[in-house]
């Protein structure tokens, strides 16, 4: 079992294999590569592949992919037929990658490269994920990291035995063993903070400063990023479905004693016919009540209903391995 992640070949130095999803950020691409192809070279132990995944980017980044794996061997490229999302191009680059250690970074260098070494010095130390935490997230706004906070703080709550670390983010070393188990996992509906904590393995976590972006624009917004909530809390538990059990419940019993109340009051005191307010205030509540519960229950349904549909999960138009793990083709 210990060997599963040392190379075939007995001469061969690991693989490395870095997976970048791209999104319309030509903007970024080549300094991100600069940055990358240095700390490669100082890599001297490891042979080093970089997938770019290509997520059906409007602008010429694709162009600048090709122009990156033509001048250095080391950079692949997935080309994906439209846009997938985040999660979704980087199960595509995983799939393809091949090392026995892959990294997952974003392309728009709010995650320092130069950590990879540290993530890997950290992953000898016997661990199959070492996860970077965030200590600072420069450049984000207090409404973004106070809603991220509140998120952590609910997942936390709901999940259970799944623990999801806080303050992390997709960037991470995993080791062969982790990756081909999180690639057995097909569902549709990817929360892959969520994904990586239920595969399990020994993982540890690596301080580190979120930069601001370097170029371009966030790609999310305060919709996706709710969205992106209701997705990990309804892929990872079925709490809120629990509540609404309780919830039931607890108004059942109250209603009970209320009617409890209002027979023994009519019997014994008589009841002159008012009480327009209490009606209209119990039943709009609970219609809201309700309407909000079939709503949590359709969320969970729509969830079904896609993975039932068992659809891949993305095609690619295009794939270009690397050419060459060892050094730079062009020099
Ligand atoms: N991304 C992607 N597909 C999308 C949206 C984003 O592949 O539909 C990539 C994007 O190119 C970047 C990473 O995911 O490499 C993180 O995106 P972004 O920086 O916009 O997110 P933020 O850091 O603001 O959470
Ligand atoms: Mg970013």
């Amino acid at each position: 079992m210990e060997n599963a992640c040392l190379p075939i070949g007995p001469a061969a130095s690991p693989l490395l294999s870095v997976v970048v999803p791209a999104y319309n950020e030509e903007a970024v691409l080549a300094t991100f590569h600069a940055r990358l192809a240095a700390v490669f070279d100082t890599l001297s132990d490891y042979r080093c592949e970089v997938i770019y995944v290509n997520d059906g980017s409007r602008d010429g980044t694709q162009r600048i992919i090709d122009d990156l794996c033509a001048r250095d061997g080391r950079a692949a490229s997935v080309d994906l037929s439209r846009n997938f999302g985040k999660e979704i191009a980087m199960t595509a680059g995983l799939d393809h990658a091949t090392g026995d250690w892959i990294v997952m970074i974003d392309a728009d260098l709010q995650d320092p490269p130069e950590l990879i070494p540290d993530m890997l010095a950290k992953a000898a130390e016997g661990f199959d994920t070492v996860f970077a935490r965030r200590t600072h997230r420069d450049g984000e706004s207090a409404l973004k990291k106070a809603t991220a906070a509140a998120f952590y703080r609910v997942m936390d709550q709901l999940s259970g035995k799944v623990k999801i670390p806080r303050d992390t983010g997709d960037f991470r070393l995993m080791s062969r063993r982790a990756v081909d188990a999180l690639l057995k996992l097909r569902e549709q509906h990817r929360f892959m903070k969520g994904l990586f904590a239920w595969v399990g393995f020994p993982s540890v976590a690596l301080d580190y400063r979120r930069d601001p972006r370097a170029a371009g624009d966030t790609k999310f917004n305060y919709w996706k990023l709710w969205n992106f909530a209701l997705e990990g809390i309804t892929s990872f538990t079925i709490g809120p479905l629990k509540i609404a059990t309780y919830m039931g419940l607890l108004t059942a019993a109250f209603a009970f004693l209320d009617g409890l109340w209002i027979i023994g009051k009519t019997l014994f005191m008589g009841e002159a016919v008012r009480g327009y307010p209490t009606l209209m205030v119990t039943m709009l509540f609970l219609g809201g009540v309700q309407l909000f519960f079939i709503g949590v229950i359709g969320e969970y349904l729509g969830r079904i209903f896609d993975e039932t549909k068992g659809r891949p999960l993305y095609f690619a138009q295009g794939w270009k391995p690397a050419r060459n793990h060892g050094h730079r083709s062009s020099e």
